[in-house]
C-alpha cells in the first residue's frame, strides 16, 4: 500500500513537473506571439528593434558575421563597413526598408518562431528560448568584399556562383549604402537600395549571341557556311551592323563571328533560323521563367521577339531588341547560363543559405542542394564552351583572362535610352572558368559604363580561385 502511495507521489509529482513546464513553454510563447504582434502592428522602429533584440546572426560561409544582436539587444552588421555595404541587398536591414532580404524572408527563424512545441520547450527549459536560429550563408565575405571593390561605386552589378552546387558565393549591387544609414533612413543615394543582381533587367546586349549561337548549333544550318561582314553598312534595311567595327570583320564563320561578336553573322543566321528557334533556345535556359530558391526570387528573364519585321529579328539575335521585341535578363541568371554550359548542360538550382544554427548547437542544413532546373545536350554544352573559350583566349573578352585558369566568356555591350532620353551604353560579361577545382561562374553587368565588365571578371575569376 505505502509503495503504492509513492508510486502515485512519484507520479503526480512527474505530472506537475511537466505541467509547469508546458505552462511555462506556452506562456512564454504567447508573449512572444504578443511582441511580435505589437511589432508588426507599429512596425516602428523601436518595436522592430525590440523585435530583433534575440535575434539570430546572420554569417558568411566563411564564418564572418554580417548581422548579429548583442547582449545589449542592439542588432548591428558587419563591423567591416565595406563587408557591410557589400552585403546590404542581400543581408538586408532588420527595420525591412529593404525588402527581399534574408532579414525580411527568413525573420520567423532568426527570431526562433514557428518553432514545434517540443523543440521550443527543450529550448525554454534551457534558458535558450527566446533566442532566434543563426543562418550561415552560401556568400564569402572575401570575395564580396573584392566584388564590391572592384565595382568601385560604379552603377551595376557582380555574381559569383559556384556551377556544380549552385552556391551563390558573391552577389554584390552598386552603389550601395551603410546598413546603418537604411535603418536610419537618411544619406540614401538614388537606386542604393536596390538589388541589381537579383532584380535587375538588363539589355543583355551580345551576351545573348550564346543563345543564338545555341539555336544554330541545334538546327540544321552549317556552322561552317560564312557571312561576309558588311562592317557599317545595315545587313538588311534597318538591321544590324557593326557599331565598333567601320571596316567590319570580313569573310566569318560561327567561331570566328563569336570571337569577333560580329553582328552581321548573328544577325544573318537569325533571318535564316526564324524567332521561334531562338526563342526555344532561349527558354531551354530558363528565359520566361521565374527563378527561384530559397525564398527569393529574380526578375523574370524575358524573350518576347518576333512581334516585329525581319529587320528587329535581326537586332533580336544580338540582344537588341527593337520595337515590341522584349529582351531582359538578370545578372544571376546571366551566370546561371554560363554556369549551365561549364557543367556539362545542366543549369543547377541556385541557393543563398548553407545552414541553419538553432541555440541549443543543432545545425540544420537544406535539402535540394545541387538540383538540376534546366537541361541542355552535354555535346551543345560542349560546342558553345568551344566557342566562348575562343572568345576569352583571341576575341573580344580577352580582358578576362586569368593565368592559370581556362576562362571561357561572352562580352556585351547595350545600348538604351534613359528617362532624360539620353543614350546610356552598359557593358557586361559572362564566364566560367572551365576547371574542376575552380566552378566558378561570373557575370559582371555596368550599367552605363561602355566598357570594364571583362577585366573585373576575370578578377572575380582570379579571387575565387585563390580562396
Ligand atoms: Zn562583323
Amino acid at each position: 500500500m505505502k509503495q503504492l502511495r509513492n508510486n502515485i507521489k512519484a507520479f503526480l509529482l512527474i505530472f506537475l513537473s511537466l505541467f509547469v513546464l508546458f505552462t511555462g513553454g506556452v506562456i512564454l510563447q504567447s508573449q512572444r506571439a504578443r511582441t511580435t504582434l505589437l511589432a508588426s502592428s507599429g512596425e516602428n522602429r523601436a518595436a522592430l528593434a525590440q523585435r530583433y533584440s534575440q535575434a539570430g546572426s546572420i554569417i558568411s560561409a566563411d564564418g564572418v558575421i554580417l548581422a548579429a544582436s548583442d547582449t545589449a539587444g542592439r542588432r548591428s552588421y558587419s563591423s567591416d563597413p565595406q563587408l557591410a555595404e557589400a552585403a546590404l541587398h542581400v543581408v538586408g536591414d532588420y527595420t525591412h526598408n529593404i525588402s527581399n532580404t534574408v532579414e525580411s524572408l527568413w525573420q520567423n527563424e532568426l527570431l526562433g518562431e514557428g518553432r514545434s512545441l517540443s523543440e521550443q520547450l527543450l529550448l525554454d527549459i534551457q534558458g535558450q528560448g527566446l533566442q532566434g536560429n543563426d543562418l550561415i550563408l552560401s556568400l564569402r565575405s572575401d570575395l564580396m568584399k573584392t566584388a564590391y571593390e572592384l565595382l568601385a561605386g560604379k552603377k551595376g552589378a557582380a555574381v559569383v556562383i559556384n556551377y556544380q552546387t549552385g552556391a551563390i558565393l558573391a552577389s554584390v549591387s552598386s552603389p550601395s549604402v551603410h546598413p546603418d544609414q537604411v535603418v536610419a533612413w537618411k544619406d540614401i543615394p538614388d537606386t542604393s537600395l536596390f538589388n541589381r543582381a537579383f532584380l535587375g533587367e538588363y539589355l543583355p546586349g551580345s551576351t545573348f549571341k550564346i543563345i543564338t549561337a545555341s539555336a544554330l548549333l541545334q538546327s540544321n544550318l552549317s556552322t561552317e557556311e560564312t557571312v561576309m561582314c558588311q562592317g557599317s553598312t545595315p545587313l538588311i534595311p534597318g538591321g544590324v551592323n557593326e557599331t565598333y567595327s567601320n571596316a567590319g570583320h570580313g569573310e566569318v564563320n560561327l567561331q570566328k563571328a563569336m570571337a569577333q561578336s560580329c553582328n552581321h553573322y548573328f544577325g544573318s543566321v537569325a533571318l535564316q533560323l526564324g524567332d521561334q528557334k531562338i526563342s526555344r533556345a532561349a527558354e531551354q535556359m530558363e528565359f520566361n521563367q521565374t527563378i527561384s530558391f530559397d525564398r527569393f526570387s529574380l526578375s523574370k528573364s524575358q524573350c518576347l521577339i518576333g512581334r516585329e519585321d525581319k529587320a528587329a529579328l535581326t537586332w533580336a539575335a544580338i540582344g537588341q531588341p527593337a520595337g515590341k521585341d522584349i529582351i531582359t535578363v538578370s545578372p544571376l541568371h546571366l551566370a546561371m547560363i554560363s554556369g549551365m554550359i561549364a557543367n556539362n548542360g545542366r543549369m543547377t538550382e541556385a541557393y543563398l543559405l548553407e545552414s541553419m544554427l538553432y541555440p541549443s548547437g543543432n545545425e540544420s542544413t537544406f535539402n535540394n542542394r545541387g538540383d538540376i532546373i534546366a537541361q541542355i545536350d552535354p555535346g551543345l554544352a560542349q560546342e558553345l564552351k568551344d566557342l566562348l573559350r575562343q572568345v576569352v583566349k583571341s576575341g573580344t573578352g580577352v580582358n578576362a583572362q586569368v593565368a592559370g585558369l581556362d576562362v571561357c566568356g561572352k562580352t556585351g555591350t547595350a545600348e538604351t535610352f534613359n528617362q532624360a532620353g539620353e543614350l546610356v551604353i552598359s557593358s557586361l560579361f559572362t564566364g566560367f572558368s572551365n576547371n574542376q577545382d575552380y566552378p566558378f561562374a561570373v557575370a559582371v553587368v555596368l550599367d552605363d559604363s561602355s566598357y570594364g565588365s571583362s577585366v573585373i571578371a576575370g578578377q572575380l575569376l582570379a579571387a575565387a580561385a585563390n580562396y
